[in-house]
């Protein structure tokens, strides 16, 4: 079933931090080990620190290939990933993410600090939106993202979110089952994301019968 991944270019996000716990550091080696196997390429930020190190290391170790995006600002500081690929620069931050999501066919992230966080809800809104049909993985490994997911599922609850969003994001524990799900993908059915679809909304948004 991996054989699906074959050719594929798989965006990953991840910690540059190299101070995690080592849960992390094996999560995306084993995440680069497979990557590499089952023959899909590696786009991510282009560094050699942290998590993005490691799973671009373990692409690179397995055979795989390794794309980076970097700003030219960042690769002139000596953080670039001397090996890869193939390194693309760019004029920053912005259009460093824009060509990930083109070249990307799916998205993983692993757990990350605000960097992580922003270019996986930047994906998402764009998904609910309509901008794009492409799977979108969150890797909780060793329940790192608890917390966040409680917090989609408060905003849910509470009308910020409809279900149908919530699960625009395929939470996994293992790097494995992230690959499966993208092996396996089927483009969601997306409702239009400010039209009301549940009769018991009033025209004005609110929920029928609520204070
Ligand atoms: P953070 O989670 O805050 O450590 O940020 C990591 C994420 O932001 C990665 O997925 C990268 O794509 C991006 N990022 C962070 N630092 C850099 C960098 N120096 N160059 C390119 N991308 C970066």
């Amino acid at each position: 079933m991996l054989e699906n991944l074959q050719g594929k270019s798989i965006a990953v996000y991840c910690a540059s931090s190299a101070t995690v716990p080592v849960p992390y550091f094996q999560a995306a080696r084993r995440l680069g080990e497979l990557l590499a196997a089952g023959g899909a390429r590696l786009i991510y930020g282009g560094t050699n620190i942290g998590l993005m190190g490691a799973v671009a290391e373990a692409v690179l170790k397995g055979g795989g290939q390794a794309v980076g995006v970097i700003p030219a600002l960042l690769q002139g500081v000596g953080i670039a990933h001397p090996n890869l690929t193939q390194l693309i620069l760019t004029d920053g931050m912005r259009e460093r993410k824009a060509i990930m999501e083109e070249r990307a066919d799916a998205f993983i992230a692993l757990p990350g600090g605000y960097g992580t966080l922003e270019e996986i809800f930047e994906v998402l809104t764009l998904k609910q939106l309509g901008y794009h049909q492409k799977p979108i993985v969150l890797l909780n490994t060793a329940n790192y993202y608890d917390p966040l997911l409680s917090l989609l599922q408060s905003a849910t609850e509470q009308h910020f979110m409809k279900p149908s969003n919530l699960a625009l994001l395929q939470v996994v524990s293992y790097p494995e089952e992230a690959l499966q799900y993208i092996a396996c993908y089927q483009p969601e059915l997306l409702d239009a994301k400010w039209l009301p679809s549940d009769p018991s909304e009033s025209p004005n948004g609110e929920v029928a019968g609520s204070e």
